[in-house]
């Protein structure tokens, strides 16, 4: 009934005392065990339920069991600058005691300042789709390492061209598919549309 059931490792129960975050959520208890066992997760939650731990922590767990690559390994799509910020402040504090690097990639901030910021290497990117794509589509950013992606409050992506954002990012992920997770508070069928698109056979978590 705690987090150390499902098989987190000792520095991630380490940093949940730590932050006071004594027992998991129902999300969290839904969702980190097939998330650990390798498998696609559509989470149909509303924000507050502690989603983003529930798709961050079995993040950071896998990517500390692997190896560091030229590009990044994670990537988390969000809607808006200020989710992109949050989400990657979350990533940054459970994952305060292992050796991973978040950054966050979105408009509003100078080009290359940000591609500064991803130059000496990158474990987890947080990002909003426009800038992102730039710089994938000018060959600065690599995607082919990727083994884990997350589409946060999808039903909000899908406000904004998100769609063709996706069809253009695709190519450049590598051969073998990364295991996704895709949230979304709401699941209106051009939502469950891009679910089934981009994950293959999720459990699905309703709370
Ligand atoms: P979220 O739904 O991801 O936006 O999280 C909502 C809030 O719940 C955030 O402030 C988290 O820090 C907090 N939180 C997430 N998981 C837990 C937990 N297991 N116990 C207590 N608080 C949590």
């Amino acid at each position: 009934d705690g987090f150390a059931e499902f098989g987190l490792i000792p520095p991630l129960l380490a940093t949940l005392e730590q932050v006071g975050h004594k027992r998991p959520s129902a999300i969290q208890s839904q969702a980190i065990p097939p998330l650990l066992a390798g498998r696609d997760v559509l989470v149909a939650s509303q924000t507050g339920s502690g989603k983003t731990a529930a798709f961050v922590l079995p993040m950071l767990q896998k990517l500390n069991e692997g190896e560091a690559a030229p590009g990044p390994r994670a990537l988390i799509l969000e809607p808006t600058r200020e989710l992109a910020a949050q989400t990657a402040a979350v990533c940054r504090q459970l994952g305060r005691r292992l050796s991973l690097k978040t950054r966050v990639i979105c408009g509003g901030t100078p080009r290359d300042q940000q591609l500064r910021t991803i130059r000496d290497g990158v474990d987890i990117i947080v990002a909003t789709h426009g800038r992102l794509l730039d710089l994938v589509m000018q060959g600065e950013l690599v995607l082919e390492y990727l083994t884990y992606l997350v589409l946060d409050e999808a039903d909000r992506l899908l406000d904004e061209d998100f769609s063709e954002s996706m069809t253009a990012l695709t190519p450049y992920f590598p051969d073998v598919p990364p295991q996704t997770v895709f949230c979304s508070a709401t699941l209106p069928e051009p939502v469950m549309a891009l679910a089934k698109r981009v994950t293959r056979d999720p459990v699905r978590v309703d709370v």
